[in-house]
């Protein structure tokens, strides 16, 4: 009988989020377990004295993935919440005092690549004909398909090889663009998925192709509102949250889970369980009493891990009408720094910013006349740089706020009303991240597909994996391109007995 069988989801954040929609909408009674207080994971919610703060994701790409979670649930997202469109999608600054704002408009993108070097018009062209075809492959046919076993990377090799898959994304940049910094505007968007451009795999060019596909979205409220809407969709199709629900065990019996155990005692029996939570910690802490867990945790923990990322979220009784929603603040170094940020022991001196301001969309985050703002410096993780957050933190923080003041933003510190900073620190001690990295394992081609922490374990035949540890990755997209895939294995193998 379906209604027996039984789903546990341990975290709520995009990819858990998903799944649980999924699993539910095919008739499991699903549970998702929460340990914070409020859902949404890296996509918190932080309020004060008016200001919304959306705490991560913020540019909201391929709004097909996240309509269908509701047209499989029989509902309509725009019933749930209103996505607005964001033109242009980034405006990327230099410290020359140049800008290039990056739109779906190609005449607008044509005269400001003619304006730096005319040819690279042409070779533009060609680098989105490049960004399509791996688009196509890469996510239209490969995003939400669960590579379980080598075979399924042997199919894909071929294609893979074709597009030069172990080519770099600023390599394959740099073959069609020529102009320094337009190879900086096409090169940094697997950033945003904790991907360094220098090593990352150039399949990470379809977020190109993707966001001129499907246009950046913003939704009114904020994500925020995007991750309520989908908590609304869970319950009202019959799922259950559980907020203040930290998960302390998953419960074996031989090699299959048989439900969890939360920190206070209580516990969850479940013919499945899902985990969204970071993978070194699922194996090592969840699942530190079969053999598999501790095994697999050390095998996790020895891959490489994305950088972390200091977040500083802000409030001004002033609305900075001169600022895009997105702006990419490059600094003075680009490969340097990211190398430092990836691999570096330290800090660096200078750095390059991304700068959020949602007003411009959606002025309701702020009192009238008032901006809620956040800006990010992609930092190396703990496993790799020693530094004591609580003490580089405030430092950081004034640093960041006199640069954003002299250049960006006018008498911003005589504005402040009020700010709150996330560090590496807390990505490891409110995220349960690995080294407080802020994206999981980096996604460099040899961590990628097969070779990612699979769907569903190997070992324990019920136990999965959903978000950004998993296939294929993390942002929003590929968190929710990775909860069609669990949800693909684990509604064949509950509701129809395929294992
Ligand atoms: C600052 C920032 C900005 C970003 N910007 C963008 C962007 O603009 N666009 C984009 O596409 N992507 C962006 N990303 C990436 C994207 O946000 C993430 O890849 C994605 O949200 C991760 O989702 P997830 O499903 O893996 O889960 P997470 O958001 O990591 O959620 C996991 C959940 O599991 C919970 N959990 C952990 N352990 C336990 C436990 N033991 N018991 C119970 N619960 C537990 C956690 O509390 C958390 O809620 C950004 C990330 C950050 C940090």
């Amino acid at each position: 009988m379906n209604q027996a069988k039984q789903a546990v989801v341990i975290g709520a954040g995009f990819g858990g989020l998903a799944l649980a929609i999924r699993l539910q909408a095919a008739g499991i009674q699903t549970t998702l377990l929460e340990q914070r207080d409020k859902p949404g994971g890296r996509a918190y919610v932080y309020q004060d004295q008016g200001f919304t703060f959306d705490a991560g994701p913020t540019v909201i790409t391929d709004p097909s993935a996240l309509e269908e979670l509701f047209t499989v649930a029989g509902k309509r997202l725009s019933d749930y919440v209103e996505m607005l469109p964001v033109a242009p999608f980034y405006r990327l600054c230099w410290e020359d005092g140049s800008h290039f704002d990056y739109a779906n408009d190609q005449e607008a993108l044509d005269r400001q690549i003619h304006a730096r070097n005319p040819d690279d018009v042409a070779g533009y062209q060609r680098f989105l004909a490049y960004s399509k075809a791996v688009f196509d492959e890469g996510y239209l046919k490969l995003g939400a398909v669960p590579f379980l076993s080598f075979r399924d990377m042997v199919a894909a090799g071929p294609k893979l090889a074709k597009l030069e898959a172990w080519k770099s994304v600023y390599g394959m940049v740099s073959r069609f663009i020529k102009d320094e910094q337009l190879r900086m505007a096409f090169s940094f968007h697997s950033l945003l998925v904790g991907g360094n451009p220098f090593a990352t795999s150039s399949i990470y060019t379809l977020i190109h192709a993707l966001e001129r596909k499907w246009g950046v979205w913003f939704p009114r409220g904020g994500t925020g509102a995007l991750i309520n809407g989908m908590v609304k969709l869970f319950e009202d199709i019959g799922g259950k949250i559980e907020l203040n629900a930290r998960v302390a065990a998953i419960d074996t019996s031989a090699n299959r889970v048989t439900g969890v155990r939360l920190e206070d005692g209580r516990t969850f029996a479940a013919q499945a369980v899902a985990s969204n939570a970071d993978v070194v910690h699922t194996y090592g802490k969840l699942l530190g009493q079969h053999p598999r867990g501790p095994a697999q945790a050390k095998s996790l923990a020895g891959k490489r891990h994305s950088n972390s990322l200091f977040v500083l979220y802000f409030g001004l009784n002033h609305h900075h009408s001169q600022l895009q929603h997105h702006t990419v603040c490059f600094g003075p170094r680009y490969q340097p720094l990211i190398k430092e940020i990836f691999n570096g022991k330290t800090l660096a001196e200078d750095f390059s910013l991304y700068l959020h301001a949602p007003c411009v969309t959606d002025p309701s985050l702020a009192p009238p006349g008032c901006g809620s703002h956040y800006v990010l410096a992609p930092v190396p993780h703990l496993g790799n740089a020693d530094i004591d957050w609580d003490v580089e933190g405030p430092r950081y923080r004034d640093r960041i706020l006199a640069y954003l003041e002299e250049r960006y933003m006018p008498g911003l510190r005589s504005q402040l009303v009020t700010s709150r900073f996330f560090t590496p620190f807390d990505f490891r001690d409110q995220l349960n991240a690995h080294v407080g990295s802020a994206f999981s394992l980096e996604p460099i081609l040899t961590q990628s597909a097969w070779f990612r922490p699979h769907n569903r374990d190997a070992d324990l035949a019920n136990l999965y994996l959903v978000g950004a540890g998993t296939h294929p990755g993390a942002g929003v997209p590929g968190v929710v391109g990775s909860a069609k895939a669990t949800a693909g294995l684990m509604i064949a193998e509950m509701m129809e007995g395929a294992r």
